[in-house]
């Protein structure tokens, strides 16, 4: 049976990570309640605002299922969503789900008007596992990822600080890889499915 990836679909850009998974040929579905994390064997957490998707997880009571179905199956999150996986978060910082041995620091790059369109080059790790070429990285009000633990594979960094961090079956971009044509990333995340 084909796998079935989730969108958490709370809040935020879940739209265009449809259409990058439509795009990449998954089967995917938003996902709005405890019960249809049932049925996905992946999750995207979107970009948006962390602090109000925190707030609707814990009114929806989607909280601690999440951080259950995190232990057992992968997420990617991108943005808001590294914010949420990570286990430390500051300026401000707030509950997260402790599902990746991240620390971030939010809105680090400065306001939303220094938003900016950046490109990569990858490391030798992300060529083997996604292809060569640059990456075109979109940051918008993006945290920094200031610490990774000991089990983290930094596949892409910008100015020195990881921007694309993968451990065990979880994957973290801190800039928005559903704005851009370029699918390596969510090809990258499929594949642990
Ligand atoms: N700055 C937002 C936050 O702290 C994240 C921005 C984004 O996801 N594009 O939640």
């Amino acid at each position: 049976m084909s796998k079935r990836v989730g969108v958490l679909a709370l809040q935020g850009d879940f739209e265009a990570h449809r259409k990058a998974l439509d795009r990449a040929g998954a089967d995917s579905v938003e996902v709005r309640t405890a019960a249809e994390l049932e049925d996905v064997d992946g999750l995207v957490i979107p970009g948006g605002e962390s602090t109000t998707m925190l707030r609707i997880l814990k009114d929806v009571e989607m909280l601690e299922p999440l951080r259950r179905f995190g232990q057992r199956r992968p997420i990617f999150g991108t943005c808001a969503g590294v914010i949420l996986l990570a286990s430390a978060v500051a300026h401000p910082s707030q509950e997260s789900l402790g599902l990746m041995e991240i620390a971030v620091e939010r809105n680090a790059y400065g306001r939303q008007l220094d938003s900016r369109v950046v490109r990569l080059t990858p490391g030798e790790e992300f060529v083997r596992r996604a292809g060569g070429g640059e990456v075109e990285a979109v940051f918008i009000r993006a945290p920094i990822i200031c610490n990774v633990g000991p089990r983290a594979r930094v596949y892409l960094s910008y100015q020195g600080d990881p921007v694309l961090v993968g451990e065990g079956r979880h994957l973290a971009a801190t800039f928005h890889p559903e704005l851009t044509a370029d699918l390596r990333i969510h090809r990258l995340f499929l594949e642990t499915l």
